[in-house]
């Protein structure tokens, strides 16, 4: 077999996609590889098909036991031999796990960093043929990323005990510059084919909003996607309970779930939300790594998350099977302060020196106030996004709110210089709020205690509204003119920037030009790239029957749908309209495992359908 027939045979696809070939190549030819694509772009495919073309095992080494469960679920789906090895085992059945595993019964075993060095998975791998190591989530290496894993160190101490030096493929969603390295570093990999597929995903449409009713803009959604599973990320456990008991008492088919709630809770509402009984989650970010749900049609952020990393991943949870979805996240300024506070309250990792843990503060800070750049910008978020893990795009996505909303440009100079005077004259003492209180002339006592309404600039901007005032100084933080430090309480200061505007620079900011929208903004169709599935002649109605089918076969078989079919594979079934098994192998995602399991039953209600419909 080659790798084009494994990938037709096991995964039932046509052709590989952007990036996958020249990886599986290198790996097929012994050679390292470390590939960093965006979610949803296909890695596993990039060392299952090696694997499954290599003589012996291939160990994947994997952070989430549900991320596990997952992929292991999936590939036997598809018919291959796989198991994972982590604490969901129970001792007897780690034992006979790892016994099957010796008799050579398993082709991909997945593995948790952990157990890689204990004696008794040692005394296994030496009496096996370790073909590949590959490790999954590979930024768990970094200590200077968010999910460092500290388990993570052991992967190559592992490989360095076996006799045979494995293949070694790595691969992440996630990697910024230092990441990358400290990837390259830490696995020691020997002249790997690198392969970097870009970040964007283009089915994806972003949108910010900064409207105050939270909850209103997420029942305006939801009312008008009222088919559609999607995720709600909230900051914090109370919030979570919150909007979800309100989206329940609305009629919204809503479960939640963080890290308070009970094991059998949270796996119960997981659960549901998988098999779309609860179509709607409402989640901290404790939920989510490690769930491949495929239809998940928005994700909306309740709060801004602590860094562009984690929106990316959260908001790259929409959207896995390649359809349109919509991301959403919805800003107030109360979001930054909160972050901020969770970040001075963490304890940081107990490994790091004191030192290494304030640069990491100062870099989460750092990261911080970037996301509330992204919030604040009037340019393409997609291409702020792009541009801060390093790839250059044009700075118009047509696909996301600020492309849609018409700016104008506005003069702002006066209120720039009112701005700069105040933080001048009170000594840049004072944070965001105190300078906009003093410029609007607020009343609040605050102001009489720190003296600042005698300050000259108190009430010199009273005609301005907040927003405006907050904008304007957003405007110069973001280009430089003002500095905002990363104390507790943050305080306004000038920059060596600051004298240009003295000197007579005007101040020319881009403002949304009110009720000048020219769409509302949701599910924009745009061009794609080339499609794996032409769409245009689906039948729904029969897609809907062959839902509910999928649905029984779910149950019955305790799988959650999308791992007997994805949304895709049904909606080409639903076009194609196949009659035989040799048509039916050639919908996309339909291998010969599931063609012999499911083809009878899928073919059934097809023809069912089609004579219902004559
Ligand atoms: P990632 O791990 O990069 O987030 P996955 O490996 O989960 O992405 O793949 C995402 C989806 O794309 C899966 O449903 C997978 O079966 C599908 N996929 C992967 N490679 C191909 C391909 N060559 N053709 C069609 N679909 C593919
Ligand atoms: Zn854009």
């Amino acid at each position: 077999m080659d790798k084009y027939q494994v990938l037709k045979k096991y995964f039932g696809y046509d052709g590989f996609r952007n990036g996958q070939e020249a990886l599986i190549d290198a790996l097929l030819e012994g050679r390292d590889a470390f590939g960093v694509m965006p979610t949803g772009a296909g890695k596993s495919l990039c060392y299952q098909v090696p694997a499954l073309l290599m003589e012996g095992i291939t160990l994947v080494v994997s952070p989430l036991i549900s991320l596990m469960k997952d992929q292991v679920g999936t590939l036997n789906a598809a018919g291959v031999h796989a198991a994972f090895i982590n604490s969901s085992l129970t001792a007897g059945q780690y034992r006979k796990a790892l016994e099957l595993a010796k008799a050579c019964r398993y082709k991909i075993i997945y593995v948790a960093p952990e157990r890689l060095l204990l004696e008794e998975f040692v005394r296994f791998a030496l009496q096996v043929n370790i073909s590949m190591v590959t490790v999954d989530e590979a930024h768990c290496i970094s200590q200077w990323g968010q999910d460092f894993r500290p388990g993570y160190l052991k992967i190559i101490e592992f490989i360095q005990l076996l006799p045979n030096r494995p293949v070694v493929s790595a691969f992440t969603a996630t990697a910024t510059k230092e990441v990358k390295e400290d990837i390259l570093a830490a696995l020691d990999l020997q002249n790997p084919q690198m392969v970097s597929t870009g970040f964007d995903r283009k089915n994806l449409f972003y949108k910010v909003s900064a409207k105050k009713d939270k909850f209103a803009e997420v029942m305006h959604y939801l009312t008008k996607h009222p088919t559609e599973s999607g995720i709600i990320y909230c900051l914090t456990r109370k919030t979570v309970e919150e909007v979800c008991e309100k989206l329940v008492a609305r009629g919204i088919g809503a479960t939640r779930y963080h890290a308070g709630l009970s094991d059998a809770e949270r796996q119960k509402n997981q659960d549901a939300f998988l098999y779309d009984v609860s179509p709607v989650m409402v989640a901290t970010n404790a939920f989510g790594m490690g769930i491949d749900k495929s239809n998940v049609r928005f994700v909306i952020h309740y709060n801004m998350p602590k860094n562009i990393e984690s929106y990316y991943q959260e908001a790259g949870r929409a959207g896995r099977d390649g359809e349109e979805a919509t991301c959403i996240l919805l800003y107030a300024p109360q979001d930054v302060v909160m972050n901020q506070f969770f970040i001075d309250k963490e304890p940081g990792n107990e490994e790091l020196t004191q030192e290494e843990r304030e640069l990491v503060k100062e870099r989460d800070k750092e990261r911080l106030k970037q996301m509330a750049f992204y919030c604040t910008t009037n340019e393409c978020l997609r291409d702020f996004v792009l541009r801060y893990f390093g790839e250059y795009t044009s700075n118009y996505c047509g696909k996301c709110s600020n492309c849609l909303t018409e700016f104008i440009e506005i003069d702002v100079t006066d209120a720039a210089l009112a701005i700069l005077e105040c933080v001048r004259s009170c000594g840049q003492r004072f944070g965001m709020t105190v300078i906009t209180d003093t410029l609007r002339g607020s009343r609040a006592e605050k102001l009489r205690q720190n003296g600042m309404v005698q300050n000259k600039c108190y009430g010199k901007l009273k005609d301005v509204p907040v927003y405006r005032i907050r904008q304007v100084m957003q405007y110069l933080g973001r280009t430089g003119y003002l500095f905002v430090t990363d104390e507790q309480y943050p305080v306004v200061k000038l920059t060596e920037k600051s004298p240009e505007l003295w000197k007579g620079r005007r101040v020319l900011m881009k403002a949304a030009k009110e009720q000048a929208r020219k769409s509302s903004g949701f599910g924009q169709k745009t061009d794609a790239g080339k499609r794996e599935v032409d769409f245009s002649d689906v039948d729904y109605g029969l897609f809907e029957e062959l839902r509910k089918l999928r649905m029984e076969i779910a149950k019955k078989e305790k799988m959650p749908p999308y791992i007997i079919f994805s949304d895709k594979s049904l909606k080409d079934m639903s076009a194609k309209k196949p009659k035989t098994t040799e048509e039916f192998l050639r919908v996309n995602g339909v291998g010969e495992n599931k063609c012999r399991k499911y083809g009878e039953k899928f073919l059934a209600a097809i023809g069912a359908f089609t004579k219902k419909s004559l």
